[in-house]
């Protein structure tokens, strides 16, 4: 027999449809996605699409261990998509690398597979890359990048083919309660009634759940990146999250390399309106941040590390938001105060890199009410009203949120 469920998802970015894809394989019953914009209109289109399995904490590791190996399946499983295997090397000055080597007893423990590699190392297998002396490269060799268009065009088609109602340009207003528990979603279409509504709308989770008068401690933040030309010849080169260059860089379609820079003295940014849209971080642009200066800043910082970045054109660039929790760690489970209410939002700059395994996650905690993978350091009452009170009143340039990249 058939589930006669609704569930609704809010936001169609790589997040909500992810829910439906992994919802709708276990027929869990009447899939319904909603989303402001069409499909893809959040951060999700403007990500670089980078993943390494080598996080920060114990979740976060063992999380991004089914990601990778989601992103795999994925490739044989969607259309027109696929996981690009080129590992993901994590750069690292002398004082960061102090820091990080405390993690690899960790990486051990739960399996994630690494390398560490001094300049020379990198030189010999990468030998379009010119790091200095000093610095140490932790490679992740299950780690790449996907092209988030093809990933998420891709992801719609098949979402469509399971069964799974997406219905774009319809925003959602608020929320239906009954004896406070969720009873479904009010659009300018009227009122859906629901047995569970998953929100994945990221950047506008506070706006949203104002409506249910909470808040979460979750900031955002501006965030761009750049593609050149093609190159004359084709380079063999990983993802690197170069920190030491303030950015990242990673191999992108038809022979093009794609660069991430950081703007550290740029505060962050509040939505507070549910119609804010990302294009309009373009409308009015803060002078001391505009793509003209960002691109010139990659070239500066990039240059030594890889000299071809000096002399190439750039083609297209992309401005979106990233959310922050206050620990820096996703915000991803249920909302205790609204039963049948789940989220997930601040997955810092790793949202794409983590949305095959929230989706799975999110699916799991609305189907069986639990989770493959233990996610409490995930939920969202590990915070406090007062923290998150003190969290939200505070106004953070972007180099004091949680230093965590893809
Ligand atoms: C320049 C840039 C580079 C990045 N690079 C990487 C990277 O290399 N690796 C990585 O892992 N991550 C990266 N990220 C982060 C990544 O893009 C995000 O974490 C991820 O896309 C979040 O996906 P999401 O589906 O949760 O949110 P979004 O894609 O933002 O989707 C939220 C959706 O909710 C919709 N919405 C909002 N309010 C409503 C409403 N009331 N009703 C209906 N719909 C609503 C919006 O229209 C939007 O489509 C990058 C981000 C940026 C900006």
């Amino acid at each position: 027999m058939l589930n006669k469920r609704t569930i609704i998802i809010i936001g169609a970015g790589v997040t909500g449809l992810s829910t439906a894809y992994r919802l709708a394989k276990k027929e869990a019953g009447k899939i319904i996605v909603f989303d402001k914009g069409k499909t893809g209109d959040g951060s999700s289109s403007r990500a670089a699409g980078i993943i390494t399995g080598l996080l920060w904490s114990k979740t976060g590791v063992e999380a991004r261990k089914v990601a990778l190996r989601l992103f795999r399946e994925l490739s044989s499983e969607l259309n027109g998509y696929s996981f690009q295997d080129v590992g993901t090397l994590n750069l690292l000055d002398q004082q960061a690398w102090e820091q990080r080597k405390l993690l690899l007893p960790l990486y051990e423990q739960c399996g994630a597979p690494f390398e560490i590699l001094t300049a020379k190392e990198m030189r010999t297998r990468w030998p379009d890359l010119y790091p200095s002396g000093e610095l140490v490269g932790l490679f992740d060799p299950l780690g790449g990048y996907s092209e988030p268009e093809d990933y998420l065009a891709a992801l719609k088609i098949a979402c469509n083919k399971l069964g799974v109602d997406i219905r774009e340009e319809e925003p959602v207003k608020d929320f239906v309660l009954r004896s406070g528990s969720i009873a479904g979603v009010i659009t300018e279409k009227g009122l859906i009634e629901a047995d569970a509504v998953v929100s994945t709308v990221y950047g506008w989770t506070n706006v949203l759940f104002s409506r249910l008068g909470l808040k979460l401690p979750v900031k955002t933040v501006v965030h761009q990146r750049y593609v050149t030309e093609p190159l004359h010849h084709t380079m063999s080169i990983p993802c690197v999250n170069a920190d030491p260059f303030y950015g990242y860089c990673r191999p992108a379609a038809g022979g093009r390399l794609l660069f991430g820079i950081e703007t550290s003295d740029r505060e962050e940014w509040r939505v507070s309106d549910m119609n804010f849209h990302l294009d309009d971080l373009l409308r009015s642009p803060d002078p001391r941040y505009t793509e003209a200066i960002l691109r010139e800043k990659v070239r500066e910082n990039f240059s030594s590390y890889f000299p071809p970045v000096k002399n190439l054109r750039w083609e297209s660039s992309k401005t979106g938001l990233l959310t922050f929790s206050m620990d820096g760690e996703p915000i991803l489970g249920p909302v205790t105060e609204v039963p049948g209410l789940f989220v997930g939002v601040a997955f810092h700059s790793g949202g794409f890199a983590y949305n095959p395994v929230s989706g799975l996650l999110l699916a799991e905690l609305v189907t069986d009410g639990k989770t493959s993978v233990n996610i409490d350091a995930f939920s969202l009452s590990r915070f406090s009203n007062e923290q998150t009170e003190k969290y939200l009143a505070q106004t953070v340039q972007q180099k004091n949120v949680a230093k965590r990249r893809h």
